[in-house]
């Protein structure tokens, strides 16, 4: 079965393609000949994350799914939430995203924080489910570790002593907000494949 992630990231491509179980083809909007962007102007991630997959949904009729992050920070009511990659705006820059991140929360105790992942996985009937990922976690008053993306070398994971950008890619994925969402939606592919 062909199914499109709904992204012209291919190498967030290449890792799912990798995990997805057997009778599974993955295509990219590339594949579709989707060049545009996708409007995503919904007011959560749930709502954008839903927003591109029936998109692909219903212009293309093809089983897809899409994904979805935002850094949720409780003293900031939530934000950046959906404004995550263009925080300080436009254009998308994760060093301004951070600086200004860092000066709204100069005044506030609480500094506790989540990375959510939503995936909205459409089927080729037009069934729609969501499989989401919480990382919960600490955001630090100086930027720490070279790796990762983002606002990586501020957040500091619930539990461990190391930020995202000082672990590795599997450290991190093994614990992360988008490793756990996939992880879920993998395990309900190969739930149908079996059935
Ligand atoms: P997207 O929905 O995956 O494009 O993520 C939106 C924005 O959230 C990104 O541009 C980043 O600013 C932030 N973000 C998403 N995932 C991560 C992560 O794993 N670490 C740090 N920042 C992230």
């Amino acid at each position: 079965m062909k199914i499109c992630f709904a992204t012209h990231n291919q190498n967030k491509a290449k890792e799912i393609r990798q995990l997805l179980p057997e009778g599974f083809e993955l295509i990219t909007l590339d594949d579709l000949g989707q060049t545009e962007e996708i409007p995503e102007d919904g007011l959560t991630i749930e709502e954008n994350s839903g927003i591109k997959a029936n998109y692909v949904f219903e212009k293309f009729n093809v089983a897809c799914f899409a994904d979805d992050t935002g850094l949720e920070v409780k003293a900031l009511n939530g934000e950046p939430g959906v404004y995550s990659a263009r925080y300080a705006g436009e254009p998308k820059d994760n060093e301004a995203n951070i600086d200004l991140l860092l000066k709204n929360l100069e005044s506030k105790s609480d500094r506790s924080a989540a990375f959510k992942t939503v995936i909205t996985f459409i089927d080729e009937s037009g069934r729609s489910m969501q499989f989401t990922g919480i990382a919960p976690g600490q955001i630090i008053q100086e930027r720490t570790g070279a790796e990762g993306f983002g606002y990586d070398p501020v957040f500091l994971p619930a539990g461990h002593q190391k930020t995202f950008a000082q672990m590795t890619a599997e450290e991190k994925n093994a614990i992360s907000h988008r490793g756990l969402a996939f992880r879920k939606f993998l395990d309900h592919l190969t739930k149908t494949a079996q059935a």
